[in-house]
């Protein structure tokens, strides 16, 4: 039995020197289709002589989001002359802001952006500057998530709370039989959740999701401090200086912040909560996972629009989210040419790779999902839905 490959899936530690991870569980080895698969990866980077993180095309994206975002803040603020140009403008930061979510804070809380420690770190903060927390996020994402997707009680991605059910393992209250209508614009709630309760709540408890976690200290505190003071600063106090009212702030925060929720959440949620996702849970008898870790994320995880180039663009390759599972210490900017070697390797060792066709495609799948998972006749655990 193996614990999660310390290289590839559990990337605490990379930036921000944290180790805690939510129990001992342990996955199936050895681990034969990942080995065969990271041979052939690392042959495509060898003979196309390409590095994997520190790419001349990130860079230049984030110079193109980075200006994005300038660009969308600035003339919202300082220069809308009238409320039907306000809301294009505010779509448009809302989308900026979820575009360097995606690409460049994702990037780099994966050690994937570069192989300067130092660099990664600073993309990953940028997430303090969205008024969320890179440590927590870290711990939750790096740690729970990528190590252990989709297991109940162990990744904190699918974890809902009780106003959701996603997994079959969840318990079911019966008002989520009306949850695959209004879990949407919960999910839009979800970053003003975050900035103004969670972060400070799980800071406080040293808890994320009943996991302890070691809370940060001396430079992580201090930036987890400085993020949300510049990001309420941009985000309430310059607004309510200009505009000259503090509630009009508050109004265009909470419609950004809405927008922004949606596209974060739905992009995350379509490669783990659809029809066509496994949820399997550790053996009763022995306490561990029955596959290898490499088998586990393919059969949790799918690709969507993988033809989309705009929307491979905008979401920094996590429709791709299959290749970013198994190697997310690669920059982003790659998964679209070693999507077809994950393929063809899936299909060798008799794994079922599975991709939506279109983004709406997937976005109807975690619909299904989500009004199946709520139906009063909805077993503990199907069959299908446990994979
Ligand atoms: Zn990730």
């Amino acid at each position: 039995m193996a614990t999660v490959p310390k290289d590839e899936a559990s990337q605490a530690g990379v930036s921000f020197g944290i180790r805690s991870a939510p129990g001992e569980l342990k996955f199936e080895r050895p681990d034969d289709f990942y080995h065969e698969l990271r041979c052939r990866v690392d042959d495509y980077f060898r003979t196309n002589g390409l590095r994997r993180r520190d790419c001349p095309r990130m860079y230049v994206k984030t110079a193109v989001i980075l200006s994005w975002f300038a660009a969308s803040y600035g003339l919202l603020v300082f220069a809308v002359p009238a409320w039907w140009i306000a809301v294009p403008l505010a779509v448009s930061l809302s989308l900026s802001l979820a575009a360097i979510g995606f690409n460049i804070m994702h990037d780099g809380g994966h050690g994937a952006y570069s192989d300067r420690p130092w660099l990664n770190k600073l993309t990953a903060t940028a997430l303090d500057m969205l008024g969320g927390s890179s440590y927590m996020w870290n711990q939750q994402h790096n740690v729970m998530h990528h190590s252990y997707a989709n297991i109940t009680g162990h990744d904190e991605d699918i974890n809902l709370g009780f106003m959701g059910r996603v997994s079959p393992h969840q318990r079911r209250f019966a008002f989520h039989r009306f949850q695959h209508f209004y879990l949407w614009a919960l999910y839009g709630m979800l970053p003003l959740k975050w900035q103004i309760f969670d972060d400070f709540h799980n800071l406080i408890t040293g808890q994320i999701g009943g996991h302890r976690f070691k809370r940060p200290r001396g430079s992580d505190l201090a930036i987890f401090i400085a993020g949300k003071a510049l990001f309420f600063t941009l985000a309430l106090g310059i607004p309510t200086l200009v505009l000259h009212s503090f509630w009009l702030a508050v109004a265009c925060y909470a419609a950004v912040s809405f927008v922004q929720g949606l596209a974060l959440s739905i992009v995350f949620q379509v490669p783990h909560c659809g029809e066509q996702s496994a949820f399997p849970m550790p053996s009763g008898e022995t306490g561990r996972m029955e596959t290898p870790w490499a088998v586990h994320q393919v059969r949790t995880t799918v690709d969507y629009a993988r033809g989309n180039r705009l929307l491979s663009w905008f979401v920094g390759g996590l429709n791709f989210q299959i290749e970013h599972h198994l190697f997310p210490r690669v920059c982003h900017v790659h998964y679209a040419a070693i999507a077809p070697l994950v393929e063809a390797t899936c299909r060798d060792f008799g794994l079922q790779y599975k991709a939506y066709d279109t983004f709406f495609a997937g976005v109807r799948s975690h619909y299904r999902l989500l009004r199946r998972m709520g139906r009063a006749d909805s077993p503990l655990a199907t069959p299908t839905a446990n994979g």
